[in-house]
């Protein structure tokens, strides 16, 4: 029998999707592994410790039939970490956790992540099968806690853990581990994900990305529904800054994905903003110099994002499988002023900006996606219909032709905890429909797996869940066909 220190199961949201197979392979599945776990597990792995990452929705996709419980009869291991970064995850990880319990009772079972940081009181008060949980940066933790484990030490001393001591109270260690570099962790260890070719294979054609590239930690901003903002991550990780890989680091990366998996293209893990465009001018000069023919999809998360941007960009990545991606969730200008006076001031997408972008991406002929929504904060009923408008037009007008790369894209959104509209819903004018973790693990339980995303926990004053619900089908199917005609289809070569 196959015997490991640690695996890492990243969970499903659900372990039957109860519309058959279809429910598989729609992107709510959410097959990604958070990025932090390769680097964890690699980390642990080098500090001599077997270990293995299973992709519970990954396994099956790929064998409706494959069972977890059959799988981990045929392996041994003493600690068991699951992923609980993204909520929707609530209800697949502590399934997962009892399922785990159940077949090998002696087991230690810890989670990590976001989403587990923020309710950790809660879960260990609430599941009996989880014995911790690694709280924030989980590296250092982590192996602290494998090694106390192994030495059967006192658990005190493990920094960032949350757990059950033998009186049954709920302890909780020290946030005092923060990463201050990223360069001594490596990625792209995927020898030790089960089926890791497949992973990618399936990435792509699940969620339209090969390989999300992690470029740094933080994040200076603090946009609504966003968990992994500048004040979430100090509270939940005691980060107080951002870090950035060195762009030489970001490079062997790219070489080993492309030397291993022939990837079409990589996703960004970090956007650009004014304050970093200097680190990606480096990073896509030297994926120029180094000759790296590979796509890359970068969002912008701060404007402005100048024509010398879009040029680099241009020479750095072919058009095919490239993108570059901006978020302002609608175009009014009073909705913005809003945001920012509440909890952003750089919260600004000024519609002749957004002009600007668009002029660019026809100039530079590389695909721009502007996402928007229904049901963001402070939207009028008129901001919609004006955002309707946008689209509409920008469909007519980009949406028949290859050669015209705009494509308008939208989606409801969740409120994620941590953030600062889930900590304050009434600044925002919103009414948050499930906030405590028992909530949520029924609310993912009972929410269907369908191709268009449908946890949506919150009303505004003038839209309820329903209506966000509904008016987002609408916005997508009014300007789908932007998504038929233009970005990848055009294997158009790299002009220098
Ligand atoms: S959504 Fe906003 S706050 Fe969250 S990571 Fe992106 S830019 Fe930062």
């Amino acid at each position: 029998m196959k015997s490991y220190d640690v695996i890492f199961i990243h969970p499903p949201r659900v372990l039957k999707p109860d519309n058959g197979k279809k429910a598989k392979s729609v992107r709510t599945s959410f097959i990604f592994i958070p990025m932090g776990v390769f680097a964890i597990a690699d980390f642990l792995e080098r500090e001599g410790f077997g270990v293995k990452i299973i992709n519970y929705p990954l396994e099956q996709y790929l064998n409706p039939n494959w069972s977890l419980i059959d799988y981990i009869r045929t392996i041994d291991f003493k600690i068991c970490g699951i992923d609980l970064h993204w909520i929707h995850n609530a209800h697949g990880a502590i399934e997962v956790a009892q399922i785990v319990k159940e077949v090998k009772p002696n087991t230690k079972v810890v989670l990590g992540g976001f989403s587990a940081t923020y309710f950790h009181t809660q879960i260990l008060k609430y599941y009996r099968s989880i014995d911790g949980i690694i709280r924030g940066e989980g590296e250092i933790p982590l192996l602290k806690y494998v090694q106390n484990i192994k030495q059967n030490q006192s658990l005190d001393s493990v920094p960032n853990f949350s757990y059950r001591n033998s009186s049954n109270h709920i302890k909780t260690n020290s946030l005092s581990y923060t990463a201050k570099t990223l360069d001594n962790l490596n990625f792209t260890n995927t020898s030790i994900l089960k089926n890791a070719k497949q992973y990618f294979e399936c990435s792509r054609k699940i969620m339209g990305i090969s390989f999300n590239l992690p470029i740094g930690r933080g994040c200076p901003f603090n946009c609504p529904f966003c968990g992994g903002g500048q004040r979430a991550l100090q509270h939940l990780a005691g980060r107080n800054e951002v870090i950035l890989r060195s762009p030489e680091k970001v490079i062997e990366d790219i070489t080993t994905i492309i030397d291993t998996y022939k990837v079409p293209s990589l996703f960004f893990g970090h956007g650009a903003y004014p304050a970093n465009l200097k680190y990606w001018k480096t990073l896509f000069g030297l994926i120029q110099k180094e000759k790296l023919d590979i796509g890359g999809d970068l969002e912008i998360w701060r404007l402005p994002f100048p024509k010398e941007m879009w040029k680099i960009f241009y020479r750095t990545f072919p058009r095919r499988f490239s993108s570059v991606s901006i978020s302002p969730r609608t175009l009014s200008t009073k909705v913005h002023q809003r945001i920012a006076k509440i909890c952003d001031p750089t919260f600004k997408f000024p519609k002749n900006q957004i002009e600007d972008l668009i002029r660019n991406a026809n100039l530079f002929q590389r695909t721009l996606r502007i996402w928007l929504t229904v049901g963001f904060p402070f939207q009028t009923r008129l901001d919609v219909l004006k955002d309707f408008n946008f689209a509409v037009k920008c469909m007519f007008k980009y949406g028949k032709t290859n050669s015209k790369p705009i494509i308008i894209m939208n989606e409801p959104y969740h409120i994620f905890p941590g953030s600062p509209a889930f900590d304050s819903p009434k600044s925002f004018e919103i009414n948050l429909n499930y906030n405590s973790f028992p909530q949520l693990n029924e609310f993912f339980k009972q929410a269907k797996m369908s191709f268009f995303y449908n946890a949506i926990n919150y009303d505004t004053k003038i839209f309820s869940s329903a209506t966000i619900s509904y008016f987002n089908k609408l916005l997508f199917l009014s300007t789908a066909l932007t998504m038929m005609t233009t970005g990848n289809k055009s294997p158009e070569k790299k002009k220098k």
